[in-house]
């Protein structure tokens, strides 16, 4: 009663080839962004400014990561995990354009259950006499990239005796998905504890060299799938927190790399000038990552953000409205971003927001299966995700790969929401 299976479509959807390996190409380069952003304390000082005068939340984490800063960095070795979410806009013309929706810099899910979704999809198609449709569907196993990316942190760090330790939630309802990263380090002998911030604050400690120690093992990785919103936190978790950045351990993500994350650096990024500036040198990897992206805008006070703020307002369906939250179910559309618009729109409390072109992607039919719920078709749109794994070590990219994709699929009538949030399921991308 307490294990149902991850929903999924009956069917796997088509997506264009076209645009699946333009978001293959470009992963290496948002990998090359987001580890350029989270070096950069000019930068994230700067386009978080506004936002942390008005949002609590991402104002603690940044009291951390200057905190970190000012004390010295303990750790060298710095590994990412991000999964870059796109979808496809449908043009005037009909034409598909590849968008991002944004990009996920700290637990970033479902790498371990796509790794067996095309195996699903390969079956049904050949119940229903597809052999030869069912052979197109690509392999896929980010499950194994992510893991890889763990190992060459745990190497680097170079003690044989030290663990890994995933941080989870209280109750961790996407266990699986994590366990089979997991599998993949405890087949290369690494060994695995799973520890939750109530675990850190009461067992986790610092010795003089600030080497992380659980229960008297030492911890060379942290690998967070929980501590991206609001609710992950009560006063401990927060000190919790603090010690693991304080520490030597490798944390995916460090806390720069969860505020380089943000929507409102995702906003910022859009300005023109701002790639050219972060990744100097990069012209080609700057022209692919602009490519990708949807229009972008400040409701920063002034005249900029007052005019925004009126064109929102004018023609609501047109825009998507988003807080600085991860995880699904936050941002606002349509009449009701109209109201919120109109109530805070004299107020810094838009500052808290940024706003962003919404997506219109062409529908498709499929069928959505979820334990407990009845069959039938629905309208569709999928979200294509690219996993993103790097490892650096003090200023040299010693790994940077794109490790697999993620495709999930939701009825239209979702605005908002992903699979953990109960609206998208798990997809496989037949390329057309
Ligand atoms: P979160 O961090 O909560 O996952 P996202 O930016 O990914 O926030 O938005 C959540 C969901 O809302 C997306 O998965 C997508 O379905 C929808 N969404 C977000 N931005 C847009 C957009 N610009 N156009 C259309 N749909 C969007
Ligand atoms: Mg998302």
């Amino acid at each position: 009663q307490v294990v149902n299976y991850a929903p999924f479509t009956l069917l796997p959807s088509a997506v264009p080839s076209a645009l699946f390996e333009q978001a293959y190409a470009v992963q290496q380069d948002f990998n090359l962004l987001v580890d350029a952003i989270s070096q950069n304390k000019e930068f994230l000082e700067h386009t978080l400014a506004s936002t942390i005068k008005v949002d609590d939340f991402t104002a603690r984490l940044f009291r951390i990561y200057t905190q970190v800063l000012d004390e010295g960095l303990a750790q060298s070795v710095f590994l990412g995990i991000n999964r870059s979410d796109y979808m496809f806009d449908c043009g005037v013309d009909g034409t598909p354009a590849l968008k991002q929706i944004e990009i996920n810099t700290i637990a970033a899910s479902f790498g371990g259950l796509t790794s067996r979704t095309a195996v699903v999809h390969g079956r049904v198609l050949k119940v229903l006499g597809k052999s030869k449709e069912a052979s197109r569907l690509l392999p896929n196993n980010p499950s194994k990239g992510l893991a890889l990316g763990i190992v060459k942190a745990w190497e680097l760090y170079g003690s044989q005796s030290a663990v890994v330790m995933f941080l989870v939630e209280e109750v961790q309802r996407n266990i699986f998905d994590q366990r089979c990263v997991e599998n993949e380090l405890w087949d290369r002998n690494i060994r695995v504890i799973r520890k939750r911030f109530r675990d850190v604050f009461e067992k986790g400690s610092l010795d003089d060299a600030r080497r992380l120690y659980m229960d008297g093992q030492e911890v060379a990785v942290v690998y967070y799938r929980e501590g991206y919103m609001p609710k992950n936190y009560d006063q401990q978790n927060w000190e919790a927190r603090l010690l693991l950045e304080r520490s030597r351990a490798v944390k995916c993500p460090d806390i720069a790399t969860q505020l380089a994350g943000t929507k409102k650096v995702q906003q910022e990024l859009s300005r023109p000038g701002t790639l050219e500036r972060l990744l100097s040198g990069h012209t080609d990897a700057v022209a692919r990552i602009r490519a990708t992206f949807a229009g972008l805008y400040s409701l920063d006070m002034g005249k900029e953000g007052d005019k925004i703020v009126a064109m929102a307002i004018a023609d609501p369906d047109r825009f998507v409205l988003k807080p600085q939250r991860e995880g699904g179910g936050n941002n606002l559309y349509g009449e009701e971003l109209r109201q919120v618009l109109e109530k805070i729109k004299d107020s810094p409390e838009r500052t808290s927001y940024i706003l962003m072109d919404k997506i219109k992607p062409q529908p498709a039919m499929n069928y959505l299966l979820r334990a407990h719920s009845p069959l039938h078709v629905s309208q569709c749109i999928s979200e294509l995700g690219i996993f993103g794994v790097y490892v650096r070590q003090g200023k040299e990219m010693v790994m940077n790969t794109a490790a697999g994709h993620l495709l999930r699929t939701k009825a239209i009538e979702h605005a908002d929401g992903g699979v953990a949030a109960g609206v998208a399921v798990l997809d496989t991308p037949y390329l057309v």
